[in-house]
């Protein structure tokens, strides 16, 4: 056994010599400094890793790397996989030198409440589905470990659950380690308490505010666009933390980079750390957080009915949440036991016509017009042909109903015949084509162009 075991710890020191020789000191230091050589299995390394966001991203960004590293480790060309959960040595000491210093303190401090937060907002009340897996991930990592991931930035349309793992990060490190200084804080006060702060010439009490703490949690950052003193003082406020390894998680509506009006500077910090995408879950998932949100009522309404609403709203989850109150609200007031679907979709019929409102450029129309777009036919499209002039308009297709409808992945990829993870690809990919291809930009822009107007 031991003899296996040095045997991993030899060929990880291998390739983690070569991969330093390969890549930048902080690169090697963030992303690999802290991967554990777990196991071999005839040619295949298992590496363990903090969580399966971390994994994932190391596969999009490094695999090449990695595989070269592993080769012809005298004579052998290794294989690699992940095993998540396994959090860094040095982040793992923290919380004990932390906690010594702690149980004194904590005789004196009372663990404060994180301010501003719904006490529902935490981990345990967010249910994790494919669309919000890496977010919830990192998240959790940041909340544990702290500076692992800096600054943390998330972002996806609204109602996806960013406000919720924010929270969620506030409680949890405060739950955790009570002694930790978080400030949860939407842009919005960020602005309102800097403005106030100028006024009542109070600003270093603002900056005590923002800058004396542990976690600093923002919500809402595109709100910084176009705002230049407010960035200002942002970028300073980020700065000083960041010096400090002190954790930033961010989120906001947008890719820092798609925030018009923000200063390229906030755009290279925002973008110097992990960003990860949210967005609204599939049929399970959506069905899975009703159930949950359905414990807090004593109204309980048939499983049928959360079907029923799962399957019709899926442009955010706050919407979905809006749905089952009105239903429980309803059922509580006229002190009915039963709702069957048909009052339910009485009952929600206005919010069901602003769903389908939403919902005007159907998946079906992307791909018709797709199709004819690139002389093609819709069945190619669903089909499994892979050269290049059926492949490629089928990325397109698969990108624009991503970006045009609210539909989440597991839904677009089975109006494709084909998985998440597929939809997912075409989402990273067409971007890349279009930065280097001009005719695939053009295509895609005139077709958006096309079912926008
Ligand atoms: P955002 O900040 O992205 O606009 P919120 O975090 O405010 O969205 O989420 C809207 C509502 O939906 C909140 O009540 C939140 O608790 C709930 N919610 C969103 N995602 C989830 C989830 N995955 N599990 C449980 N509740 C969720
Ligand atoms: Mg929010």
């Amino acid at each position: 056994m031991d003899v296996v075991k040095s045997n991993v710890a030899d060929i990880w020191q291998v390739a983690a010599e070569r991969l330093q020789q390969q890549i930048h000191v902080t690169t090697y230091e963030q992303w690999f400094q802290n991967i554990v050589p777990v196991a071999l299995n005839e040619k295949a390394l298992v590496l363990g890793v903090s969580d399966d966001f971390f994994a994932d991203w190391l596969k999009d960004n490094f695999d090449d790397i990695l595989c070269d590293s592993l080769k012809d480790i005298e004579g052998v060309d290794y294989s690699y996989s992940f095993k998540s959960g396994f959090l860094p040595e040095k982040k793992k000491e923290q919380p004990k030198t932390k906690a010594k210093s702690k149980s004194k303190a904590v005789k004196t401090q009372k663990r404060v409440k994180p301010g501003n937060c719904l006490s529902r907002h935490t981990f345990d009340n967010f249910v994790v589905g494919e669309e919000n897996r890496y977010a919830y991930a990192a998240a959790h990592t940041a909340a544990e470990s702290s500076g692992l991931y800096n600054p943390l930035y998330i972002y996806g349309g609204t109602g996806t659950g960013k406000t919720h793992l924010l929270q969620s990060v506030a409680h949890h490190a405060v739950e955790s380690n009570p002694g930790t200084r978080v400030r949860y804080i939407t842009c919005e006060e960020f602005l309102n308490n800097y403005v106030d702060s100028l006024r009542n010439k109070k600003h270093s009490d603002f900056r005590t505010f923002v800058r004396d703490i542990d976690i600093l949690l923002v919500d809402d950052v595109h709100m910084l666009a176009n705002k230049t003193q407010l960035q200002e003082e942002f970028f300073n406020t980020f700065n000083s933390l960041y010096n400090q390894n002190k954790q930033i998680i961010l989120t906001s509506d947008k890719q820092p980079s798609e925030i018009k009006g923000l200063e390229s500077r906030l755009v290279s910090r925002f973008e110097s750390g992990v960003a990860t995408e949210i967005s609204i879950p599939g049929f399970e998932t959506r069905l899975a957080i009703l159930r949950m949100m359905q414990e807090e009522h004593l109204v309980k309404l048939d499983d049928e009915v959360l079907q029923f609403i799962a399957n019709s709203i899926h442009s955010s989850v706050r919407r979905l949440q809006g749905a089952l109150f009105r239903l429980v609200a309803y059922a509580s007031a006229m002190s009915v036991a039963d709702i069957d679907v048909e009052q339910a979709e009485h009952l929600l019929r206005r919010l069901l016509e602003e769903e389908t409102a939403s919902q005007l450029v159907s998946i079906e129309s992307i791909q018709r017009i797709v199709a004819e777009y690139f002389e093609i036919r819709v069945n190619d499209l669903l089909s499994d042909k892979r050269p290049k002039n059926i492949a490629q308009p089928r990325m397109v297709a698969m990108y624009l109903c991503r970006k045009l409808t609210a539909f989440s992945y597991p839904e677009i990829g089975s109006a494709f015949g084909r998985n998440h993870a597929t939809i997912m690809n075409a989402w990273k990919k067409i971007p890349q084509l279009c930065s280097k291809d001009e005719n695939m930009r053009r295509s895609v822009s005139l077709l958006e162009h096309k079912f926008k107007s």
